[in-house]
């Protein structure tokens, strides 16, 4: 169980059932939260916000204090964040970019391109002598690098290091530097390195990360004679589902990449979370419609399901959640409630996949309470297949200004 802000508790126990389930969004929170994320970080850590986690227009605009841009990773994440909050820094990640794509971030003035292959080099270098003509254009290469000692072992989510399809084999890195260098591509430039490796990590490991890759790109750049601006170690910082208390340890890692920045004087190195910066502002509040007894288990059935918070299925966890009490009961029959101390919580599906936690501590929840689904503010709605069987959408609350 993991307990909501008194102003997300407040709106789950007031809104009519009819208006659940709701996302509940606490701004306040969020701000606090990435303020602190801020403050952890040196002041040559440039941090963008990975917009995939969430791209909700009043979270991309209440974290525009303490973001200096947004990553993005597809033409329609461009679009919507250079509409959301115009005028920020945009970098341009992703596989499998087209060049309707890649033409439209040039016509927006996107700051930075993570090349994804040496194909999309090329569209990129054609497009760009054609869309922005007499405009340098700054490219980060991704690399799918090793790395050193098992630092991705834990990772839940493990895309480099391993046969993947992000980023460039480091194999291909000598050639893609020279062709970025060699006067082939003189509207190109070579602004820097960019890795995003794993997702799912602590803070060490992730300083040990980003240690690899800063070397391996300077072990790059010296092999060619250049100098890099700028490297981008990517996102991935821990969010642990079983221990929502237990949030990524950003001062260790500030630390961490504090130490980097001294040993390489001349860097910027920007991070690009998604996740952790998040997954704590949102909750999905719902309503128990009916518990009952199944050979021996306990079933919730809340309004809702993994249709619209995918989350605990896609990873295979608990979703965290606390339960809040509804005394009212307005029928004349006895109201359904769990005899046993613990009880799964399943949706509304027509699938045994559809269940948000299970064997949750919550002896005596009743049809009618509520239920509140923390860390549901980073892939949650948006990572959801919202019309499998035609339920109704959540509403949507944001909370504080
Ligand atoms: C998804 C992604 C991120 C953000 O990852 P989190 O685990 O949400 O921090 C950052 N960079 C790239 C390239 C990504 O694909």
């Amino acid at each position: 169980m993991t307990d909501p802000t008194d102003a997300v508790r407040d709106l789950a126990l007031s809104l009519p059932s009819a208006e659940l389930p709701a996302y509940l969004y606490d701004l306040t929170a969020l701000r606090t939260h990435a303020a602190a994320v801020r403050a952890a970080l040196p002041g040559r850590v440039e941090l963008h916000y990975a917009a995939k986690a969430n791209p909700e227009p009043r979270i991309l605009a209440a974290l525009g204090p303490y973001v200096d841009g947004y990553e993005v990773a597809s033409g329609g994440e461009l679009a919507h964040v250079a509409r959301v909050v115009p005028g920020r820094p945009l970098a341009f990640g992703g596989p499998g970019k087209t060049p309707a794509e890649i033409a439209a971030a040039l016509e927006l003035g996107t700051a930075r391109f993570h090349v994804e292959s040496e194909h999309e080099l090329h569209v990129l270098a054609e497009l760009a002598r054609r869309v922005v003509p007499g405009v340098r254009v700054a490219v980060l290469p991704r690399f799918n690098l090793p790395v050193a000692n098992g630092s991705l072992a834990g990772s839940s989510l493990a895309m480099g290091g391993r046969p993947t399809p992000f980023g460039l084999d480091p194999s291909r890195a000598d050639a893609v530097v020279r062709l970025l260098t060699d006067g082939t591509y003189p509207h190109l430039e070579l602004r820097g390195v960019h890795a995003h490796l794993a997702s799912g990590l602590g803070a060490p490991e992730l300083v040990a990360v980003a240690g690899s890759i800063v070397e391996s790109a300077v072990r790059l750049a010296g092999r060619h004679g250049v100098r890099l601006a700028e490297v981008n170690v990517g996102g991935g910082m821990g969010v642990d589902y079983g221990a929502p208390g237990d949030r990524f340890d950003w001062t260790a890692y500030g630390a961490g990449l504090a130490r980097l920045c001294d040993r390489y004087p001349e860097l910027v190195l920007r991070i690009e979370p998604g996740r952790a910066l998040t997954a704590y502002c949102g909750w999905y509040a719902t309503e128990v419609l009916d518990v009952k007894d199944s050979h021996g288990e306990e079933f919730a059935v809340v309004r809702g399901g993994t249709h619209h918070l995918r989350t605990p299925a896609t990873k295979g966890h608990d979703q965290p959640c606390t339960s809040l009490a509804v005394e009212d009961w307005p029928h004349p029959w006895p109201r359904p409630a769990a005899r046993g101390e613990r009880v799964t919580l399943a949706g509304q599906l027509c699938t045994p996949k559809d269940v948000l936690a299970r064997n949750v501590p919550a002896r005596g929840l009743r049809a009618g309470d509520r239920v509140a689904f923390g860390l549901a503010g980073a892939y949650a709605w948006n990572i959801s297949h919202h019309d499998f069987l035609m339920h109704p959408r959540p509403g949507f609350h944001f909370l504080g200004p």
